[in-house]
């Protein structure tokens, strides 16, 4: 068949092929370790099943609205409120399958043919993607450890052009864990103040920082909260990946019908029991669960730092935020792709090579999974690196 070039410009996810891959192998008795996959290890918290079976006993499993059900469209509008200080109606806020799917609509309504997006790299895999696939032109901006991974003002000043349309901002940030402070944010925003620049703000991580404050970028002044579209959801602070529930929320109703309108003509309302389940994730019931697991993410990386950076060859700055560490291997090697086809192969350990990311001569290390997983991991790594 002759497929569109709009569907050849896409390449797959190397989050998840990564991740696929490590799964097989085990599948077929190898004994893989696996330090690929974006997501907890722990199973989603009791009052959020128990929400879900709720729903399903009582019939709450037919189509809803495009944009959700009410009680949930309220529970994340309290939640903005609650925790981000930001302050939106019913006809500013949309569920969505996932942050994933948030970002292609966001990027569908908004960004076409000639359009620039300034991305701070390295980033999160699936911007650049859905940014190219819907006609606009990904700018990165680049960064390494020595600037702690994040885009200084002036930066930011020389990658705006007539075109830039948008900016994505991510924190805490996949993969590197950097997470801006109110101050670092502010800064950015005088730099677009005057602008029409959107400003697509992915806060996937907010409820996992380890170091410092975590600062919603719309609550940085009235002009961020105009222009900034806020990007969240649960598979991350509540372990829901596979539930497909996200959201946006947007100062911008007509932006946020125009999301409804293509969801009406692609995927209609996201599934019902999940639109349930969330209502416990985001009203404040899980909160236990939320700390109980950032606590455990948080021993697990000092352990896995330290032990990192006591092998010869790599380097890694704590992560402040998310559960990766974005270790550099410049030392051993510029080439990641190598790095980690060889590592899989050699040593049976899966991790993701910085060039996915946008940043060669690194690798992303997932700690969210056992202790124990992490020392053999790291132990076979260090092997590796030794005899490189
Ligand atoms: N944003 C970031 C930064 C992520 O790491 C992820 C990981 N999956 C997502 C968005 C999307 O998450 P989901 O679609 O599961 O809500
Ligand atoms: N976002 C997660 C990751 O970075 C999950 C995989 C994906 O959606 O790409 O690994």
């Amino acid at each position: 068949m002759q497929l569109t070039d709009r569907i050849n410009v896409l390449s797959e996810s190397i989050t998840i092929a990564i991740t696929t891959l490590a799964q097989e192998l085990r599948a077929q008795g190898k004994n893989v370790l696996s330090f690929s996959a974006g997501e907890p290890d722990f199973g989603t918290p009791r009052v959020i099943k128990d929400a879900a079976i709720a729903a399903i006993e009582s019939d709450k499993t037919r189509y809803t609205a495009v944009d959700g059900v009410v009680e949930l469209k309220q529970a994340i509008i309290d939640k903005l409120k609650r925790d981000n200080g930001l302050h939106y109606e019913m006809n500013q806020v949309i569920a969505n399958n996932g942050a994933k799917h948030s970002l292609f609509n966001l990027f569908q309504a908004t960004i076409q043919e000639g359009d620039e997006v300034i991305i701070p790299a390295p980033y999160w895999v699936t911007y650049p993607e859905l940014v190219k696939y819907s006609g606009g032109t990904p700018v990165e901006i680049p960064t390494d450890d020595a600037s702690g991974f994040k885009i200084t003002p002036q930066q930011l000043r020389d990658a705006i052009t007539p075109k830039t349309k948008m900016l994505i901002i991510t924190t805490p940030s996949n993969p590197t864990g950097a997470v801006y402070s109110r101050t670092e944010l502010e800064a950015l925003a005088e730099v677009l103040e005057g602008t029409d620049i959107i400003v697509a703000s992915d806060e996937m991580y907010e409820k996992l920082v380890y170091k410092g404050e975590f600062t919603s970028v719309a609550s940085v002044s009235e002009d961020m909260f105009r222009r900034t579209v806020t990007i969240n959801g649960l598979s991350k602070s509540v372990a829901m990946t596979g539930w497909r529930f996200g959201y946006m929320a947007s100062a911008d109703a007509e932006m946020i019908k125009a999301t409804k309108k293509l969801q009406s003509q692609s995927t209609s309302n996201i599934n019902s029991i999940t639109q349930y389940a969330a209502i416990k994730g985001l009203d404040g019931s899980a909160d236990d669960d939320i700390e109980m697991m950032r606590k455990a993410f948080e021993s697990r990386r000092l352990e896995a730092v330290e032990l990192i950076n006591a092998v010869d060859g790599l380097s890694v700055v704590a992560p402040d935020g998310a559960f990766y560490l974005f270790v550099n291997i410049k030392a051993v090697t510029e080439d990641s792709l190598t790095f980690c086809k060889r590592l899989l192969e050699e040593k049976e350990v899966a991790v993701v090579p910085g060039a996915g990311f946008g940043l060669d001569g690194y690798f992303r290390f997932s700690f969210a999974t056992s202790i124990d997983n992490i020392r053999e991991g790291i132990a076979r790594i260090a092997d590796f690196v030794e005899n490189y």
